[in-house]
């Protein structure tokens, strides 16, 4: 591969621009400091040019555009909690230097049409959407595992986040601000969010920021969803050759939303939704039968579709409950707000040991610890675990509950197989414990070096 690599002056000229653009303490160049966000969760790590914090959305763009016109490769990154690729670079045989835009200093946060949508910038959190949304009684589309890690919004949407709801599907939206390149090199802004902001880049960016628009200038009869409107009625298709779900399906490829840093986003809109009372219940089984059948009747059956569904193999199981009890027990504890602060000062610790050559350092001692502990897991879910390999999670609103409930007690009349409706408690634990197990697979490749690759 021909490198298309700046020289050394130039890459001193190009990053004294992004100092001027965003301040010296937002362009971040040294491996130690850059390591956080050059490594992925689980896959990924290659060397940058330069981490960027833009403070604005027009810092945002002008980044853009001066990495652009040097030719540099750009990155977009929010909370870098995906698991798929995509939110760093991987491998160090790219053929021009990369620029890492880093989101999450634009938290900002806009409701619109009385709360049932919502306007986000790159760095605002589900976390934070969803603290917001409290008091009306709304929450996110998205209440997804990361969200207690600091997942964005824009991430999720980006990434067709939240294959586990059953209801909404993926985080989808047709109303996206974003900037593309377009055929002759030029970075392009496209304002789809049905939002009158004016003409220019300048003015756009900065009147969105301050949220300097009025409720007419907000139209909500384009034609453009800001949720998949489809998804219901897909996943009822029991029958259909594909999946109701699977990576990168064209469907759900809209613009920003499965994008995966092919453009560069400013805001999306989405849609929010009633808050539902709901029950979680606990379903095992040592024949992998029982839960097509019972996923069949209750995508078909019932009034309603399922919440949320989870499915943990005993395995899972295990290496969750023995490799993920840390952050269990710290989210169970401490809740979500200190996650990511807790994620970067690992990252940091990490970073300096590194430099020794010790690798995963954090990793080896908090497991040690971990180790010492006894279960954290509610007595019924560990003595599932002894009678059955499959387990399913099932969140359903508490309207559809007495039905399950009858459906799942006739179902299991004849069968080994059983189920329990979780209290507040289980079923909260039973969820944080399904969240933990995405986790765990890294803790156990990283105090696994040697046997896993
Ligand atoms: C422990 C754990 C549990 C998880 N649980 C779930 C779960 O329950 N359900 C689920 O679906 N996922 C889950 N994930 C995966 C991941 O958290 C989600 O994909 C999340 O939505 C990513 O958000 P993020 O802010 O971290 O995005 P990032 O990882 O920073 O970015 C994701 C993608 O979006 C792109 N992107 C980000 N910002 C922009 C922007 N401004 N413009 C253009 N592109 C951009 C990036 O380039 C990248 O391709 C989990 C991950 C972990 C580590």
């Amino acid at each position: 591969m021909t490198s298309k690599s700046l020289n050394a002056s130039d890459k001193t000229a190009l990053l004294t621009k992004f100092r001027q653009l965003v301040g010296a303490s937002h362009v971040l160049t040294q491996d130690s400091k850059t390591r956080r966000f050059r490594k992925g969760m689980r896959t990924g790590e290659g060397k940058v040019l330069a981490v960027i914090q833009p403070g604005s959305l027009l810092e945002q763009w002008h980044i853009m555009k001066a990495a652009i016109e040097a030719n540099c490769i750009v990155i977009m990154q929010a909370a870098n909690t995906g698991l798929t690729g995509g939110s760093t670079p991987d491998g160090d045989d790219y053929d021009r230097d990369i620029v890492l835009i880093n989101t999450l200093r634009l938290k900002g946060i806009q409701l619109i049409n009385e709360g049932k949508q919502v306007v986000c910038l790159p760095g605002a959190t589900l976390d934070a959407l969803e603290q917001k949304l409290l008091p009306l009684d709304r929450e996110p589309h998205s209440v997804i595992g990361s969200s207690c890690i600091g997942a964005s919004v824009l991430g999720g949407v980006c990434n067709n986040s939240g294959g586990a709801l059953v209801r909404r599907g993926p985080a989808y939206t047709e109303m996206a601000l974003y900037a593309s390149v377009n055929e002759q090199g030029e970075l392009t802004l496209i304002n789809h969010l049905g939002i009158e902001l004016g003409e220019t880049p300048e003015e756009i960016l900065s009147r969105l920021e301050s949220a300097s628009y009025e409720a007419t200038d907000i139209d909500n009869d384009s034609g453009r969803a800001a949720s998949d409107p489809a998804y219901a009625e897909h996943v009822r298709q029991i029958d259909a050759p594909t999946p109701a779900r699977f990576n990168a399906d064209p469907s759900r490829l809209y613009e920003a939303s499965g994008s995966a840093g092919k453009v560069g986003v400013f805001a999306v809109r989405l849609d929010t939704y009633e808050k539902e009372p709901s029950d979680v219940y606990y379903i095992g089984s040592n024949n992998p039968d029982d839960l097509t059948e019972i996923r069949r009747h209750l995508l078909t059956q019932l009034p309603d579709l399922p919440i949320a569904g989870e499915y943990i193999h005993r395995g899972a199981f295990d290496m969750g409950e023995k490799y993920g009890k840390d952050s269990f027990l710290f989210i169970n504890k401490f809740g979500t707000a200190k996650v990511p602060s807790a994620f970067a000062l690992k990252s940091r610790i990490d970073a300096f040991f590194e430099r020794f050559g010790l690798r995963s350092v954090t990793d080896h001692i908090i497991q040690q610890l971990m180790n010492i502990l006894p279960s954290h897991l509610p007595k019924r879910m560990r003595d599932y675990r002894e009678r059955y390999e499959h387990h399913l999670l099932l969140r359903v609103s508490k309207k559809s509950s007495t039905a399950s409930n009858e459906f799942l007690d006739t179902y299991f009349k004849d069968k080994e197989g059983s189920y329990f409706k979780c209290d507040d408690e289980e079923g909260r634990k039973a969820f944080l414990h399904r969240f933990a197990i995405a986790g765990a697979a890294i803790r156990y490749r990283d105090t696994h070096r040697r046997q896993v690759e």
